[in-house]
């Protein structure tokens, strides 16, 4: 569910007129809502209730601060995969109590400045990782906590780009040599072993793999319990699909999810964390572009619209669906288009033989479930300036990212001296 629908035929965003974000802010832009946002993460807190837990938003598919301050106000953990990410919670008001560290190539600067700000845990791939973290830490007169990421070896059903769990994948390490990795880092003299963490995928719209992955996650538990390390923490990552077609049948609940975790992990006495971010944001964001031309082929018709790959990329990268909708409500879908943007590659397209209301330029049009996975992913490829984002509460707007002058952009290069 989400806070974009029509009133009177014209497209809102919650109680404002997407038609006046554009004419105020230009096309393309990217417009979130807060319902949506805290409705999303209410529903992942809800379904963990009765179990000790914490939902860390997964920052990668949605890095704003203004987002990760709205979040981060309902007492939101984060997920960072970089220093970046991690200012970034930082700069919305997060504190480190309620940061995770992700990712395999965490440097040792990026390890420095987390530890010295403060950090929940390290979710580490690797063990010259763990040499690195405690290397680190014990120069510091610190002790980091940690959960070792294993890789349970389960098949996600999902894009091959976004799958992460089998072990041909580089994350984690294989789950059968947890064991000798468990007793490596309880040997660094600034380790704490906390917990295990596991992420298998993105978009993964069955629980079967959750479900397979989280029972290896227990039976693991109890063997490193038996012995001597604490386990009180289990971090299950994110990966929930979402439905980017609104007819289609729809993912699993975090309700439905949360039922799992519990029949799965709730014997064990642990806290759990949760690493949600598509399904937090992505429902969460339009992006709205203003259709250029409508041009004639040979055998198809084009809508060249004002958004590109370059402002979104996730059709050109996972041959992603988005539903793409008019934003004054008009006529059935009675015309089929080719939906395609300005940039100089036939990669730039977002929809073949779509069927849509008839467009005419100059109208707009929204691209649903944006809000994960766009913005961030955006580049100024073909000098197209990053696109502008906007946030949504109740019957008023702010522009939280503007969109660079041509000024700006070209500002940052430098000429040197000699040139
Ligand atoms: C990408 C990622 C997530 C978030 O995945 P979603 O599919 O967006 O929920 C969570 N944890 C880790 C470690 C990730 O890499």
């Amino acid at each position: 569910m989400d806070h974009f629908n029509y009133r009177d035929g014209v497209l809102f965003a919650e109680d404002v007129s997407v038609a006046d974000i554009a004419r105020a802010v230009g096309t393309p832009v990217y417009i979130y809502s807060t319902a949506t946002l805290k409705r999303h993460f209410q529903l992942f807190d809800d379904a963990l209730a009765g179990m000790p837990h914490l939902v860390c938003f997964a920052v990668k598919a949605n890095s704003n601060v203004a987002v990760l301050k709205t979040l981060g106000d309902l007492g939101a953990g984060m997920d960072v995969v970089s220093v970046g990410e991690y200012l970034r919670a930082k700069a919305a008001g997060v504190p480190g109590e309620r940061i995770v560290f992700s990712g395999i190539g965490k440097t040792r600067e990026e390890i420095r400045t987390t530890l010295l700000g403060g950090i929940r845990q390290f979710n580490v791939e690797s063990e010259p990782e763990l040499q690195a973290i405690s290397d680190i830490a014990s120069e510091l007169g610190l002790i980091a906590p940690v959960a070792v990421r294993v890789n349970p070896d389960v098949d996600a059903h999902t894009h091959a780009k976004i799958a992460t769990g089998k072990s041909e994948n580089k994350f984690g390490i294989p789950i059968s040599r947890a064991q000798a990795v468990y007793a490596f880092a309880a040997s660094l003299p600034g380790i704490q072993v906390v917990g295990i963490d596991v992420h298998i995928g993105s978009q993964l719209t069955d629980l079967a793999p959750f479900r397979a992955a989280y029972q290896k996650v227990a039976e693991l538990t109890e063997v490193l319990r038996a012995e001597g390390h604490t386990i009180s923490r289990l971090d299950l990552g994110g990966g929930l699909g979402i439905p980017y077609r609104r007819d289609n049948s729809a993912p699993p609940l975090p309700s439905e999810y949360g039922a799992m975790v519990r029949e799965t992990l709730g014997h064990l006495d642990v806290e759990i964390e949760i690493e949600p971010g598509r399904l937090i944001a992505g429902n969460a964001g339009l992006l709205v572009s203003r259709v250029i031309y409508v041009k004639e082929g040979e055998d198809r018709r084009f809508l060249i619209v004002d958004a590109a790959m370059n402002d979104l990329i996730r059709p050109a990268m996972y041959e992603a669906h988005h539903d793409i909708i008019p934003v004054d409500e008009s006529l059935a879908p009675s015309t089929v288009y080719d939906v395609v943007g300005p940039v100089c590659e036939t990669g730039d397209t977002f929809a073949r033989g779509r069927a849509m209301a008839p467009l005419n330029a100059g109208e707009l049009v929204a691209f649903r479930s944006a809000g994960a996975y766009g913005a961030v992913m955006a580049s100024e490829y073909n000098s197209r300036p990053l696109v502008p984002e906007v946030l949504v509460n109740g019957d008023q707007f702010a522009v939280i990212r503007p969109r660079p002058s041509y000024e700006e952009m070209i500002a940052r290069d430098t000429i040197p001296a000699w040139l």
